[in-house]
Order: structure tokens, then C-alpha cells, then sequence
């Protein structure tokens, strides 16, 4: 294994904290595995301390297997939560490792892989995950589907299709059909982006996804609060994960990825995560319907 860890608690310079361009090209076919990225990426593995602030909560993690979304299970897991991850079956590699891991810390661990374009299975997704771990308190909609495209005209309806199901239509059937089962004090956490707000022109579709997710985020918080329910979002900047070089980037964008944020470095996905349950937890109670950066130092506006 050639993983980048580093001490997150440990007063460091946040420049040099972690790999910096260039990295080697490395393409793989969507979605991608995490395992076969070089450098791999850090999602806390051998870094994350938990304090107990999820002692006991229940949590569903879309895109659990890699990326930011390993990056939240695992963090859960230590924050003392019981976690489902939900994948593509093509993941089952990736999604195996997360599920050790959790299990690694005495939580129980829930895999339930399937395809969220499809409205079915995003239901049963949820009632499988309520029977399994007893209950939901936190739902992570971390799954994302990037796919780059030089022009309009090379943007295909399916692809457009495809990229709003995942990102857009997935979130609606998903908060929708959790809601009803969760208690007050329940947190649901989206994934928007950088792109929400300064889309690059090669991510029409995917960028056009992440804008709706922050006015979704706005919405249903407003909606849910009367039920003592919390919704917010993370919007990550350029973060060294499978996504970027299975097609979410210009493949020539690889070597460099990252170097055009002040800190000149690609995020890791172990760096997104003290986010994520920053707003699990009750310590964030007066916070909802907010979108939050971790940008590498471009502010959101
Ligand atoms: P990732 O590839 O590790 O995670 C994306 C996950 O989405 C995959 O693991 C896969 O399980 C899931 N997914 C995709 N299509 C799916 C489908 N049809 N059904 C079920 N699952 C599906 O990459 P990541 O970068 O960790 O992405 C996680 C989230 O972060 C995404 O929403 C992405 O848009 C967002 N994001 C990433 C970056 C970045 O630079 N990496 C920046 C901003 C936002
Ligand atoms: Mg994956």
C-alpha cells in the first residue's frame, strides 16, 4: 500500500501536509477504484481519532466505499456509529475494506450496494438500511457521478441524464424516503462543490447538479426543522480521489490536479470528513440549511 497518512492533530504547515503535483497519469474506466489510485489517498485510515461524539447513532453513507465518502464512514465508525455504505457493485473491493474498518472499531457495519439512478432502489435502499441497523439518525449523500466534456455539443442526453440522477434525483428519493424514519435531532448531510458556484466549463451537467444541491440543501432544511431535523452541506475544492481520473477531469488535468488553489495541492478525502461530522453531531445544533467550503483556500461566495 502506498497511502499518504498524516497526524491530523499534529500543528503542521497545511502546505506540506500532504502530497503536492505532480502525480502520475492514471486513468481508470468509471467509477473506479480507490485502490489502484497513486498515490492513494488518505481517508483516515490510520489517522482518525474518534471522541464519542456519535456514540450510538445509526448512519447511512452513499459512496461509502471511496473518496469522501470512505472518509465519513470510517470517521463515524470512530465517532462511535453504526454505518451502512451503500456502492456499485463494481466497488465491492473498495466497499469490503471500509466495512473491515468499521467493524475494526466494534460498529456495525452494513453493505448494500446497488444503483441510485434507479428510484426503486434508492427506497430500498433506505428500508434496508432502517431494518439493518435498527433506526436512522444520519444520512451522508456523498455518491456523485463527474464525467468531463470539452463542449456542449459532446454532451450527450444520456450522460446529462445519468449525471442529474445520481447527483440530483437520488438526493430527492433518498431524503424523501428517509425523512419519516428519522427522530429529531436526525442530521442529513449532501455533497455539493466548488462547482456550485465557479463551474468549470468542462462540467456543465456535474456543475449544474451541485448548484441544485445547495438550493435542495436550503429548501428541505427549512421544511425539516419543524421535525427537529438538520440539513447541510459540504461543498469540497479539487480532493485526490477516484473520481478525477476515472473521466471527472481532462486526463492531461491529472499531473497537476489541485495546483491551482492557494495551497497548490489537491484536499484529501481525510480532510473532508471532520466536516462531515462536524454536522452529524449535535455539536453543530444551530446550524442548518448552510453550505460549507473545504476549498484548499478558494472561499465559497
Ligand atoms: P469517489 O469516486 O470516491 O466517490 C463517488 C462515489 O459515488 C463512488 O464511490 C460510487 O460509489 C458513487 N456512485 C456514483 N454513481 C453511483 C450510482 N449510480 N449509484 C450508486 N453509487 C454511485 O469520489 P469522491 O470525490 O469521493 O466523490 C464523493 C462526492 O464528492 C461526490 O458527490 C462528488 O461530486 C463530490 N466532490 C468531489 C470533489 C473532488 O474533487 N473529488 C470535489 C467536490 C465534490
Ligand atoms: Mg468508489
Amino acid at each position: 500500500m502506498n497511502r499518504n497518512t498524516s497526524n491530523q492533530y499534529a500543528m503542521q504547515n497545511p502546505l506540506t501536509q500532504y502530497p503536492q503535483p505532480e502525480f502520475p497519469p492514471q486513468h481508470q474506466p468509471e467509477p473506479g477504484l480507490d485502490s489502484k489510485m497513486a498515490p492513494e489517498p488518505d481517508h483516515g485510515e490510520e489517522s482518525y481519532v474518534g471522541f464519542g461524539r456519535l456514540a450510538g447513532r445509526k448512519a447511512l453513507v452513499t459512496g461509502g466505499d471511496s473518496g469522501i465518502g470512505r472518509a465519513a464512514a470510517i470517521a463515524f465508525a470512530r465517532e462511535g456509529a453504526d454505518v451502512a455504505i451503500n456502492y456499485l457493485p463494481e466497488e465491492e473491493s473498495d466497499a469490503q475494506q471500509v466495512v473491515q474498518l468499521i467493524q475494526a472499531e466494534g460498529r456495525r457495519a452494513v453493505a448494500i450496494p446497488g444503483d441510485l439512478k434507479d428510484e426503486a432502489f434508492c427506497v430500498s435502499l433506505i428500508k434496508v438500511a432502517v431494518e439493518a441497523l435498527g433506526g436512522l439518525d444520519i444520512l451522508a449523500n456523498v455518491a456523485g457521478k463527474q464525467i468531463a466534456q470539452q463542449h456542449i455539443s459532446e454532451l450527450t442526453t444520456e450522460q446529462f441524464d445519468h449525471t442529474f440522477k445520481t447527483n440530483v434525483y437520488a438526493l430527492f428519493w433518498l431524503c424523501k424516503a428517509a425523512v419519516p424514519h428519522m427522530p429529531p435531532g436526525a442530521t442529513i448531510i449532501n455533497t455539493a462543490s466548488i462547482q456550485s458556484y465557479d463551474p468549470s466549463k468542462t462540467l456543465l451537467d456535474y456543475a449544474s447538479t451541485k448548484a441544485a444541491i445547495v438550493a435542495f440543501t436550503k429548501a428541505l432544511s427549512s421544511q425539516v426543522i419543524e421535525q427537529g431535523i438538520r440539513v447541510n452541506a459540504v461543498a469540497p475544492g479539487p480532493i485526490w480521489t477516484v473520481l478525477q481520473p476515472s473521466d471527472g477531469q481532462p486526463q492531461e488535468k491529472i499531473p497537476t490536479f489541485g495546483s491551482q488553489t492557494p495551497m497548490k495541492r489537491p484536499g484529501q478525502p481525510a480532510e473532508c470528513a471532520p466536516l462531515y461530522v462536524m454536522l452529524a453531531c449535535q455539536e453543530s445544533s444551530y446550524i442548518t440549511g448552510e453550505t460549507f467550503g473545504v476549498t484548499g483556500g478558494n472561499p465559497l461566495p
